[in-house]
């Protein structure tokens, strides 16, 4: 546009030689000036279309909208180029006078159009733009039409091109401003340079890489060279590493900054240069410092894979400052364990709307009967494409999500309508067993709940165990409403269960501050006592301490007879494990029942 009129403006004043004194040049040259300037002229408006869709980034009907175009400047190009012998836009009369034709308003009314429609995209993506920006193209139409209207009134008064060298600087300014993508304190380019550069390269579906640079303790040095400093370092930084690439650094972030390779090069070529870039000590103007920075990188072949993971490897060198060379492969761990949770909620979403979880059994051994006494009540998931999801894996994204309280009640329900089916009390099982999450025990209204759902099905709370973990340290006051809650349930006759005892968190403490008249004793503690004498002393302490403390033990995991006669001798009340069975459905529950007791 700005070379559009700056050429059109030269023709303007070439024609006011060529209408003043026509005999003074060949009419081809007459007829010519004024033709190529008013083409010119008027391809101004064709332009500002053009421009309007690149600013929109209107891709879709980009192609529709050139057409469009094409044709309307052919048709001014013919009708010009054709008016020597029809008269019909411009002409020289006989005296030489020049002339304007019987149709020549068609090239106002064609290139008002065009504006009108620039505009009417320009409107329609309005959300894109700031006020300023709305302003300068709004104010295009206006200065088009004032001139216009003062052209017609004062025929001898050329300012055509005035008005569209005003309007260029309007929209120069708001749209081709280098203040628009550059900071203002370090001058490094920003991330909508960035972003636009990016958008470039894919839009043309041009190759490119990114390599994306941490600066390692800017902040700690911040501290030592204040916040001028710092921006003089940001900018030295961005000066560097253009020198060194001989292309264009950008400023992402407080520490981060960007290269754009078009040229794929090899990544070991480009990381042994950044490092070759910062070598030198960044030397501070005002005292003797000399800094030297040490970066962290993110090759460009991993970010270019998925540019939606730039945002993520960004994060990442931001959220961990001391990872060095493994942070590829520490972001793309990072990255799947995104992707899998991400899954995993949807999963969980739906699961909860459609009630899809199912609870199986796991029969629990008492030791001196020989009789499966109890069982616990385990939640299932099943996913059409990731097959049965662990509840290991779940239930902590269900607690993240806030979801663990519905599907605990869920769970809760089962358990209850499959008592109220079976008689499980003539199958010799006294109680089942079901876990808690920490986060329900905190829910003021648990019990309520809970004792609901069982007089709804006609359970006697008797016939419930709630298994607990202390998963994390609680507050004061979650502590005292799940102390509450567990009061409440056990004056109702529910007993309670410390769950995966010795494992974590949980501490002797809660043995004795908690109504708890059963211990679990975790997996993990069976199995490394089975390898290592330490642990089987502490293992065998613990049960005698439980026991001693008055309360029952289950020791879960036991997968070898090794196991159940280590843990018979040594007087465990009730044992849980493959050896038994793993936990089954329902219905195998029952069978397996019959089949044993
Ligand atoms: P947990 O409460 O400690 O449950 C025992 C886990 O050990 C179960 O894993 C069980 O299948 C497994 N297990 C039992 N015996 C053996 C054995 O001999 N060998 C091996 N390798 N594993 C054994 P599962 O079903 O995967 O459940 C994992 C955890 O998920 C549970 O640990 C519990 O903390 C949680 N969970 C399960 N269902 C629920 C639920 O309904 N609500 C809540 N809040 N958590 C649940
Ligand atoms: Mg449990
Ligand atoms: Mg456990």
């Amino acid at each position: 546009m700005l070379i559009d009129n700056l050429f059109a403006s030269a023709l303007n004043i070439l024609t006011f030689y060529t209408i003043s004194f026509p005999t003074r040049y060949p009419m081809w040259l007459n007829y010519a000036s004024n033709q190529v300037y008013l083409l010119l002229y008027n391809l101004m408006a064709a332009l500002f279309v053009l421009y309007v869709c690149a600013l929109t980034k209107l891709r879709r009907l980009q192609r529709s909208i050139l057409a469009i175009v094409g044709v309307v400047v052919s048709l001014e190009a013919i009708l010009l180029f054709t008016s020597e012998r029809t008269h019909l836009i411009i002409y020289y009369d006989e005296a030489l006078v020049y002339r304007h034709g019987s149709m020549q308003p068609i090239l106002y009314v064609l290139a008002l159009g065009l504006v009108a429609a620039g505009e009417t995209i320009f409107v329609l993506h309005r959300k894109n733009f700031n006020a300023y920006q709305m302003t300068a193209i709004t104010g295009y139409i206006a200065i088009i039409f004032g001139c216009v209207i003062f052209q017609i009134i004062f025929p001898r008064l050329v300012i055509g091109n005035l008005g569209c060298a005003l309007v260029l600087f309007f929209l120069y300014n708001a749209f081709e401003n280098p203040a628009n993508y550059t900071y203002k304190d370090t001058r490094c380019f920003n991330r909508r340079a960035f972003n636009e550069t990016i958008e470039n390269y894919s839009s043309n579906r041009q190759p490119f890489t990114i390599y994306v640079i941490g600066i390692q303790d800017l902040d700690y040095l911040r501290h030592y060279i204040g916040e001028q400093g710092a921006d003089l370092l940001t900018g030295r930084i961005a000066e560097r590493l253009e020198a060194c690439f001989h292309r264009i650094a950008y400023h992402l972030a407080d520490d981060i900054y960007a290269l754009v390779c078009a040229d794929a090069g090899s990544d070991q070529d480009v990381l042994k240069e950044i490092d070759r870039c910062f070598r030198e000590p960044f030397h501070m103007d005002w005292s003797e410092t000399r800094i030297r920075i040490s970066t962290r990188v993110i090759p460009g072949g991993y970010v270019a894979a998925d540019i939606a993971h730039l945002e993520e490897s960004i994060s990442y060198l931001m959220d961990n400052p001391d990872d060095g060379t493994d942070a590829v492969k520490s972001i793309q761990a990072a990255i799947a364990k995104k992707e899998r949770h991400d899954q995993l909620v949807h999963i969980l979403n739906r699961a909860t709307a459609r009630d899809e979880f199912e609870v199986f059994y796991q029969p629990i051994r008492e030791v001196t009967t020989g009789k499966y006494a109890t069982a616990e009540a385990l939640i299932r998931l099943r996913d059409d494409t990731l097959g049965y999801i662990s509840p290991e894996e779940f239930i902590p994204v269900a607690e993240e999500q806030g979801k663990i309280i519905v599907i605990g009640e869920i769970v809760f329900r089962r358990v209850c309508e499959f008592m109220q089916q079976t008689d499980l009390d003539a199958l010799g099982v006294r109680y089942i067993e079901i876990n808690l999450s920490p986060l329900q025990c905190a829910q003021p209204d648990l019990a309520e709940t809970l004792l609901k759902a069982l007089s709804d099905h006609g359970i006697a709370p008797e016939r419930i165990n709630l298994e607990i973990t202390e998963t994390v340290k609680m507050d004061a006051d979650t502590e005292r409403i799940m102390h509450e809650n567990m009061e409440l349930l056990k004056e109702a006759g529910i007993t309670f269960s410390i769950d995966d005892f010795g494992s974590g968190f949980a501490a002797t403490d809660y043995l004795f501050k908690l109504p708890v008249s059963i211990v679990k004793i975790d997996k993990s503690i069976l199995w490394n006592a089975m390898k290592n004498e330490g642990a089987r002393i502490v293992m065998l302490s613990t049960i005698r301490m439980v026991k001693e403390l008055g309360k029952r033990v289950v020791v879960e995991g036991i997968e070898t007879e090794e196991m159940a006669s280590l843990l018979t001798e040594n007087g465990c009340d009730y044992m849980q494990g493959y050896l038994f069975s793993k936990p089954v459905p329902q219905g195998e529950y029952v069978t397996f029942l019959e089949r044993n007791q």
